[in-house]
């Protein structure tokens, strides 16, 4: 009998969230981020559910390509971190790699190996910093690194930027590194193709919609907004569940749990719930957190085992030994668990451990 904690996983739902973002962006084409497992979502299956309709799959670092070609995808692999040694460039051809260079000692490495005809493939991407001061060439260099590098400022060469705030809408910070990318690009008299926009930038964003865009989050189903701000049409990819593996009364003065933090104000019906920390429930949920317990709702209390939660049910009279138990998911959205706890969705999503095994749903067509 495999364990009831499992993290089910919607494919008809990625797909649909596919959709729905390439109709808001009818003239660009979407990179899928699969980068961490795409988002703890298992990238291989994603990977193979899209692959029809996607000509560039992106994750952050080498490593991530070897699984993906390992299970026979095919399609090319964007790395947004390029290669961090000058020995990946090698790899280039062989593993259907597009390189996002974004330091200069990355530009000379791929530079060289072209040079030496180790790598044919003309296709990589030059990613400049406008405001987010995280990775990226800077715009005040592009003139002489277009006139030293002709090679790698190929026409169909992308030119990326990465925007900071693009999930806080009405931040200035948004318009200002549009100018910055502007005109830095009006300075060359060549036209490149260009990548701006994620997920958030995708939604609601019209002007960072361009040749390519970089779609993660949004296609697993959870809004990048924290505060709900823009509407979008996404169905939740995830759901977390388990089941009650243990029932007791507490009398008033009892606590739950290490620490002692939990103490029963009066008697209490207490649920314990097979899944905890280390299959990537965050150990600071505050008492109080929901989850669904056949559909209804119960809060958290006492700290987050290991192993294990445990719940307040004193109202709900149907929980029992195996009721079943979701923590986020399609009836209880991922982004609320991860207000209560003071993260957001992407976290959530990307720490479920590999001890919970995923199931995927899909329709038959
Ligand atoms: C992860 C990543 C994305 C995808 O962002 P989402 O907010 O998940 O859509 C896009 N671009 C870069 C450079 C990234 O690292």
């Amino acid at each position: 009998m495999p364990r009831s904690t499992y993290a089910q996983i919607d494919l008809d739902a990625v797909l649909y969230n596919f959709k729905s973002m390439s109709l808001l962006a009818p003239h660009s084409k979407q990179v899928v981020v699969v980068k961490a497992d795409a988002y703890g979502n298992g990238a291989i299956q994603i990977a193979k559910h899209l692959e029809s309709r996607v000509s560039l799959f992106a994750v952050a670092f080498l490593d991530e390509v070897y699984e993906l070609r390992k299970a026979g995808i095919k399609t090319p692999i964007l790395v947004l971190q390029g290669p961090h040694e000058e020995c990946e460039c090698a790899l280039t051809d062989q593993l259907g790699v597009v390189w996002m260079l974004h330091t200069e000692r990355q530009l000379e490495w791929l530079d060289h190996h072209i040079a030496q005809g180790l790598v044919d493939n003309s296709n990589h991407w030059l990613k400049f910093d406008t405001g987010m001061h995280r990775l990226g060439l800077m715009p005040e260099r592009f003139i002489d690194l277009e006139k030293r590098y002709p090679r790698l400022f190929h026409p169909s060469s992308v030119i990326a930027t990465h925007l900071s705030a693009a999930d806080t809408p009405q931040t200035p910070s948004i318009g200002l590194q549009f100018s910055r990318f502007d005109n830095m690009l009006s300075q060359s008299v060549r036209k490149y193709p260009i990548s701006i926009a994620n997920s958030a930038a995708n939604i609601h964003l019209s002007k960072a919609r361009q040749h390519w865009n970089r779609m993660g989050i949004s296609l697993y189903g959870s809004t990048p907004f924290e505060n709900q701000e823009v509407m979008t049409d996404l169905k939740p990819v995830m759901s977390l569940h388990s089941q009650v593996i243990a029932v007791r009364t507490l009398k008033q003065g009892e606590s739950v749990g290490y620490g002692d933090t939990w103490i029963a104000k009066k008697e209490t019906r207490i649920a314990t719930v097979a899944l905890g920390y280390a299959d990537g429930y965050p150990r600071h949920a505050p008492i109080g957190t929901p989850a669904l317990f056949d559909g209804k709702r119960a809060g958290l209390v006492g700290r987050v085992s290991m192993d294990m939660l445990t719940f307040d049910v004193s109202h709900l009279d149907t929980v029992s030994l195996d009721t079943q138990v979701e923590l986020w998911g399609q009836r209880l959205p991922i982004n609320e668990i991860a207000k209560h706890v003071g993260t957001i969705g992407y976290e959530l999503m990307t720490r479920v451990s590999s001890r919970v095994p995923r199931r995927y749903t899909k329709s038959n067509q």
